[in-house]
């Protein structure tokens, strides 16, 4: 050993130490105490951690290799998502799908997803269509989705038209397409607010060269959200 690689050995002692005190803990604390220490340990390190629930990833596996061909088979897979959100308890009332569609032929299959996370992880940036754009954005490996893959495009479907703050995360997402199901006044009707969102916004979009559609099996998007509206958390209301 030289005298020079002395402090890289300390320094892996050191963080090995951690690893194993955070261990240590896990197996002797309960639930709620683990929680506490690994968050400690994030915030040491620094990281944020998202992860969808395990229905969801299941979902995802099971559909991956469906192709879809009309809008309203991509909005289903977003409302679906929503519904199970609301009875698997993993969040609000809204689920998102990401499909990756063929230029020349118009199929798709599904490429992310995404479920309201906001109360269980306590982040109130964790909408569907952010989870879905950045679980696009890191396998794509881009952070635009526009170009990204070469006779591809990206199809975004939400199960309610965007709040403001996913109506600006869709602007920079690069998609080529917003398909909404329920409508703002769905969501706003069981008390959710949704912020500056405005016909003007829509037009901005479709003048950046986004095509935009609503209202595609609205009547099932809203019903989701009346039914979490008998029971669930209004978070922002
Ligand atoms: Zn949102």
């Amino acid at each position: 050993m030289t005298r020079e690689s002395l402090p890289l050995v300390f320094a892996a002692g050191a963080v090995s130490a951690a690893i194993a005190t955070v261990f240590a803990y896990r197996w002797k604390l309960n639930s709620s105490e683990t929680e506490c220490v690994e968050m400690v340990f994030l915030l040491s390190a620094m990281k944020l951690i998202i992860n969808l629930p395990q229905w969801l990833v299941s979902l995802y596996n099971t559909n991956k290799d469906r192709e879809f061909s009309t809008d309203d088979e991509m909005i289903s897979m977003a409302v679906a998502i929503a519904s199970q959100n609301v009875s698997e308890g993993s969040g609000g009332p809204f689920g998102c799908a990401i499909f990756e569609r063929d230029i020349q032929t118009g199929k798709a299959t599904i490429f992310s997803v995404g479920a309201n996370r906001v109360v269980p992880l306590t982040n109130s940036t964790l909408h569907a269509e952010m989870i879905a754009i950045q679980f696009a954005q890191k396998k794509l490996k881009n952070f635009s989705m526009k170009g990204a893959k070469e006779g591809k495009e990206y199809v975004l479907c939400t199960s309610c038209e965007p709040c403001c703050m996913c109506l600006g995360g869709t602007m920079w997402s690069g998609v080529s397409e917003l398909i909404c199901s329920a409508a703002k006044d769905d969501a706003e009707k069981i008390g959710f607010i949704e912020g500056p969102v405005f016909p003007e916004s829509y037009k901005q979009l479709e003048e950046m060269g986004m095509k935009v559609k609503r209202e595609v099996k609205r009547k099932e998007g809203a019903a989701v959200l009346e039914k979490y509206g008998q029971t669930g958390v209004i978070y922002n209301g």
